[in-house]
């Protein structure tokens, strides 16, 4: 089944750290964005019609910058116009991210009539101090009271974001944010280790308030206390930076890591079907303007190579605890992994990074720390 993935790049303010497609909301804009965005829906389902390409999809992911910021009923036209274009699953996962500010319960409720089953919220601390630091505009409170007013507007999916090894940041001071997304039982985690990009206003901030991250050996202990404390309040992980309740993993992630297929709509968002990978254009305007005159908005479409296909489908699935398979992979590749890349790959077992089991191999959770490493010898 395909997942569909819905970008909507509108911020009310930008964070100093953040790198995503996003700029600042635009009333104007939005309006004519999310015509743009049913139009090219409507499109992509025509285009599977004629080609006969499968229209299953079971899940639509409203992804950002900030999709909380759309209105309700702008949510409800896209969720119909996904219905109109595919044969939506019944039982489908349908995400909207928000961000904590953005949010009251009757908006909630209007999105959840609207379709969306499932929450997940930008918290990334529940600390003043750090939130102030990442320049983010909610508190720890507005947070908690978010994540209450979901459960008031009948959402028993939620998930939260946290991001770790802030500038500054102790072990004891990440731990805290970790306990304190416990005590709320979301029924999904997502921990984020912060990434300071070159360009990025924060690694200014940093250079003139002499914050700095902690030492690597600290990361590590954040990543490894923090799972431990997450699996014994049941939320187990599955991927190296996902934890969930049973029956709650993400199953649109999941695509992304299981080697599965996806259609992105919306600027910059990617696709990769049978084989085919492309990505959108990045601007906002140039997106809204294409759609407007009936150009395509795709860029850099391109046939997979077989050893390109191969390698991200292994890249990926390593991120998986459960690994990967290998006698899926030679069913679907043709290729025996093990013969191909075994001889890179012993040092790390010999490490106690990776378990070669049987038909599966897999990072253990030292590993995940070193992941990009083996991940490497994929690519
Ligand atoms: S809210 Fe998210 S997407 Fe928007 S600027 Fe902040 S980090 Fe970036």
């Amino acid at each position: 089944m395909l997942g569909l993935y819905v970008h909507v790049p509108f911020c009310s303010a930008i964070c100093n750290y953040c790198n995503f497609n996003r700029g600042l909301f635009d009333a104007a804009l939005k309006e004519r964005y999310v015509d743009a965005l049913i139009a090219e829906v409507r499109e992509a389902g025509l285009k599977a019609r004629a080609t006969n390409q499968e229209r299953g999809a079971d899940t639509i992911y409203f992804g950002g910058g900030t999709p909380s910021l759309l209105e309700p009923d702008e949510v409800a036209r896209i969720i119909g116009a996904c219905d109109d274009a595919f044969d939506v699953a019944d039982d489908r996962e349908v995400t909207l991210e928000a961000n904590p500010e953005t949010v009251t319960e009757s908006r909630l409720r209007a999105f959840r009539d609207a379709g969306i089953n499932r929450i997940s919220f930008g918290v990334q601390s529940f600390r003043e101090d750090e939130l102030r630091r990442l320049s983010r505009l909610h508190t720890a409170d507005r947070a908690r009271q978010a994540l209450a007013e979901a459960r008031s507007a009948a959402f028993d999916n939620a998930s939260l974001d946290l991001m770790m090894w802030l500038p500054g940041q102790s072990v004891a001071q990440w731990l805290e944010s970790v306990d304190a997304a416990i005590a709320l039982e979301p029924e999904h985690l997502s921990l984020y280790l912060l990434e300071v990009y070159p360009n990025a206003p924060l690694k200014e901030d940093m250079a003139r308030l002499r914050w700095s991250q902690a030492p690597d050996d600290d990361a590590a202990a954040m990543y490894l206390e923090a799972m431990e404390r997450l699996e014994t309040a049941g939320l187990m992980q599955y991927e190296i930076s996902n934890v969930a309740r049973p029956g709650r993993r993400s199953r649109h992630n999941l695509k992304y890591w299981i080697d599965g297929e996806w259609l992105g709509f919306g600027c910059g968002a990617h696709s990769t079907r049978a084989g085919v990978r492309w990505k959108n254009v990045a601007s906002t305007e140039d997106y809204v303007e294409r759609i407007g005159k009936g150009q395509p908005t795709a860029i850099d479409e391109r046939r997979m190579a077989p050893d390109e296909a191969l390698g991200d489908a292994l890249f990926t699935g390593l991120r998986l605890v459960d690994g990967i398979d290998l006698d899926a992979m030679r069913r679907r590749y043709n290729v025996d992994v093990w013969a191909r890349f075994g001889a890179d790959l012993e040092p790390f077992v010999d490490e106690g990074c990776l378990l070669h089991e049987g038909h599966r191999l897999r990072l253990t959770r030292r590993g995940m720390l070193l992941a990009h490493e083996v991940m490497t010898v994929f690519v």
